[in-house]
């Protein structure tokens, strides 16, 4: 037997869009559920539904809760879809955060799991997720997520021209480079490749901040992405986490660098190396070994850029060893993350 969605009606709750709630057949085994035809809302006013048949529709609502409540600019939040007591079982959840797609991690006690990015200058972050329960039934939330904006340090640098002024050979090599590296942070890997905790990945000093704004030889105005750990040419550079290298080049901008994916959509960068240790496409362990410090790229001197992309957008690293993050990476990374939904 084949289940489709029933047809649907459109209940606004505030924030929330409550969508198809309406039962349709005999409960099946996942497996059972075809790919569902989304099916064409007929708008109803909240005032037509009649007081009695409302309950069961709030009833039904899973819980959706982030932390922090009101993220820094240039951080992420930890997103959580948790049934409700009386709800009915959910058979897939999926979200969009930005008008970007989001990979949910499926908790042993049935909650969901995700990260959402708070890029920087963003006052808010739309977030959209839509819950599919098992019987077919849909339910779809929108949520606007308050960012906190950050006074961040202003600095002056001086570069050799060639980084200010590039010519049109060069030009030409940035722009290859920008949409190399654009493919590979779009590309979202659905599990956590990573394990528990990160780590830095240098000790050392900061040398400067993520968010920095910055004037290049008076002329030219940048935001620093990243942050920078100071650093002798030749000191070992590790992984932060365990995941899979996406990307280990020699660009114009970051020099030598190395890029890793720890999957749903997270990935780490380790540039202006002096050597890279690993390919693109080879496993590496938090704590390996995948370069060395050095000054090659746009840079003053030698140090380590840390960098931080999730879904697609430059975040602080710092925000990785956030102790709160730690707790919940580790429930978001079990001893086997390969789990595959029931
Ligand atoms: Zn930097």
């Amino acid at each position: 037997m084949i289940l489709r969605p029933a047809p649907a009606s459109v209940v606004t709750l505030g924030t929330a869009t409550v969508l198809s709630i309406a039962c349709a057949g005999t409960p099946q085994p996942p497996e059972a559920v075809p790919e569902p035809v989304p099916p064409a809302p007929t708008p109803v006013s909240l005032a037509e539904i009649p007081r009695a048949e409302l309950k069961p529709l709030l009833a039904l609502a899973p819980r959706l809760r982030w932390t922090p409540s009101i993220p820094d600019e240039g951080r992420f939040v930890v997103l959580s879809v948790e049934p409700a007591a009386a709800g009915l079982p959910i058979f897939e959840v999926s979200a969009s955060a930005s008008g970007r797609p989001l990979e949910l991690i499926r908790l042993p006690g049935g909650a969901y799991l995700t990260l959402v990015a708070a890029p920087l200058g963003a006052p808010e972050v739309p977030v959209d997720v839509e819950i599919l329960f098992i019987n077919g039934t849909r339910l779809n939330q929108r949520l606007s997520l308050r960012v906190t904006s950050r006074d961040f340090p202003a600095s002056r640098l001086r570069v050799a021209p060639r980084y200010t002024r590039p010519d049109s050979a060069t030009l030409e090599r940035i722009a290859r480079e920008r949409e190399m590296i654009h493919a590979m942070r779009e590309t979202l890997t659905p599990l956590p490749l990573w394990d528990g905790s990160f780590e830095l990945p240098l000790r050392g000093p900061t040398t400067s901040p993520y968010g920095q704004r910055r004037l290049f030889n008076d002329e030219l105005r940048s935001r620093h992405t990243g942050l920078d750990i100071d650093g002798h040419t030749g000191d070992p550079v590790r992984a932060a986490n365990s995941g899979r290298v996406a990307l280990s080049a020699d660009l114009f901008y970051n020099g030598q660098a190395v890029f890793i994916d720890h999957g749903i959509g997270l990935y780490t960068g380790y540039f202006h190396l002096s050597k890279r240790a690993v390919v693109a496409g080879e496993w590496v362990e938090k704590g390996q070994i995948i370069g060395r410090v050095g000054a090659t790229g746009r840079v003053t001197g030698p140090h380590l850029h840390w960098h931080l992309y999730l879904q697609g957008f430059s975040l602080d690293p710092r925000a990785l060893l956030d102790p709160d993050f730690e707790a919940i990476s580790r429930q978001l990374t079990p001893a086997s993350p390969l789990t595959v939904e029931p």
